[in-house]
This record gives structure tokens, C-alpha cells and sequence, in this order.
């Protein structure tokens, strides 16, 4: 199964994410934690973008696209990948086309999380503070500041693409601002009325049905 995840930042992609690893055994490919890594291992790359990042901005579509165009062809994500982060922008929407074409690969649906921006702003802030008072170390771009501007780059940026993908009719709407079990079981549902993914292989299902015959 392959799948994005399309949301502003703080609406859930990771955490959503990470649930649907867990139950299809695919990868999760997040630009966002590769550019992190690139930048914290010094790489030509990471020295790039790290000043894009911590400002906010979006990272040049050619280097993100770059990363992902490598990183579909290794062996854990032939089984399929949940592209989380990514596409950013149209001319990136494009390039995916393109790389999944090359491949003879298709998406299977593209999952967004509709989100409430004022909530979304608090929940944020909430959580910097939670984590501030924690002791924790926040990301360079996790500071009310940069938020704003990741929210600006989604909207002028990110959100064209709900467009883009609703046309082609691969979009599947959910809302964010549910509790995480409720978004999970909506992404699910979503999923079931979705012909090819619907059919994908659903690793948890499989190893319950494997245990009630054994
Ligand atoms: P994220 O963890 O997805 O919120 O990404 C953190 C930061 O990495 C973003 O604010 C951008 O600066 C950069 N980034 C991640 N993915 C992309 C992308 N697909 N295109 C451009 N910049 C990206």
C-alpha cells in the first residue's frame, strides 16, 4: 500500500503514521526526519537546509525530491510507504508522479487531516509548553515564531495540493482535531472503501487470524 499523509504541521501525520505501520508493515517516509538527520550528521545536504528549517521555510523541491526518489527504491519500502511531509508543493506532487511512474507504481489514496488552524495553534503551544516545563529539548523550529511561518508555507504552499489530488481521485478527507483513536478508525474506514488498499495486506488481521486457526 502506498499512501500520503497531507495536514499542516501539529496535525497528527506522524502519530497517524506511525498506527498505520504498525498495522499494514509498511515504511513511514518522512522528509522532515531525513532533512533532521542530514542536518545533525553534517552532510552537504543537511548544511543546506539547516538555516531553511530552523526558519520555517520550505527545503528546495530538488533536494527533497531527491531524498525520496533514493529512498523508495530501497528494499524495505518495496512492500509499500506512507509518505509523510511529502509532497510540500505542486512541483513536488509532480516529480512523485513521475518517480512512481518510472517504477510502474501507484498511489493508493492520499489521507487528509482537516484541522481547526486556531486549535491547531493552541495544541502546539500547549504541547512547547508541556515539553519546556519537562525539561525537554524542543526542535529548532518548534517556537510560536517558526510556527506561524510553517502554517503560512502550508497554506500558500501544502494546500493546493488537496486540489490536485481531489481531482485525480485519490483523496480521502478525515478530521484531525478528533482524538487519535477516532482519526485511526476514520483513516481505516477510509481505507476499506478504497478498492486497491482495501485488498492491501493488513498485517495485524493477519496475525489474529493466524492465531484463532492455530
Ligand atoms: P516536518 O517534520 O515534516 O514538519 O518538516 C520539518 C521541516 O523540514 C519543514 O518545515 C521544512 O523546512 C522541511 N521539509 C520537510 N519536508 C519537506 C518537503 N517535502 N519540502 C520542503 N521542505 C520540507
Amino acid at each position: 500500500m502506498r499512501l500520503i499523509l497531507l495536514g499542516p504541521p501539529g496535525a497528527g501525520k506522524g502519530t497517524q503514521a506511525l498506527r498505520l505501520v504498525a498495522k499494514y508493515g509498511i515504511v513511514q517516509l518522512s522528509t522532515g526526519e531525513m532533512l533532521r538527520a542530514a542536518v545533525k550528521a553534517g552532510t552537504p545536504v543537511g548544511r543546506q537546509v539547516q538555516e531553511i528549517m530552523a526558519s520555517g521555510g520550505l527545503c528546495p523541491d530538488d533536494v527533497v525530491v531527491g531524498i525520496i526518489g533514493q529512498r523508495i527504491d530501497e528494499p524495505d519500502a518495496r512492500k509499500g510507504f506512507i509518505l509523510d511531509g511529502f509532497p510540500r508543493t505542486v512541483p513536488q506532487a509532480e516529480a512523485l508522479d513521475r518517480i512512481l511512474a518510472s517504477r510502474g507504481l501507484k498511489l493508493d489514496a492520499v489521507i487528509e487531516l482537516r484541522v481547526d488552524e486556531d486549535a491547531l495553534i493552541r495544541r502546539i503551544e500547549n504541547r512547547i509548553g508541556e515539553m519546556k516545563a519537562r525539561g525537554e529539548k524542543l526542535r529548532d523550529d518548534d517556537n510560536p515564531d517558526v510556527l506561524h511561518k510553517r502554517l503560512i508555507a502550508y497554506r500558500e504552499m501544502t494546500a493546493p495540493l488537496i486540489a490536485y489530488y481531489r481531482q485525480r481521485g485519490s483523496l480521502r478527507s478525515v478530521n484531525g482535531m478528533a482524538p487519535i483513536a477516532e482519526v485511526t478508525a476514520a483513516i481505516d474506514q477510509a481505507l476499506a472503501a478504497t478498492p486497491s488498499a482495501g485488498r492491501a495486506q493488513d498485517v495485524e488481521g493477519k496475525k489474529k487470524s493466524k492465531e484463532l486457526s492455530s
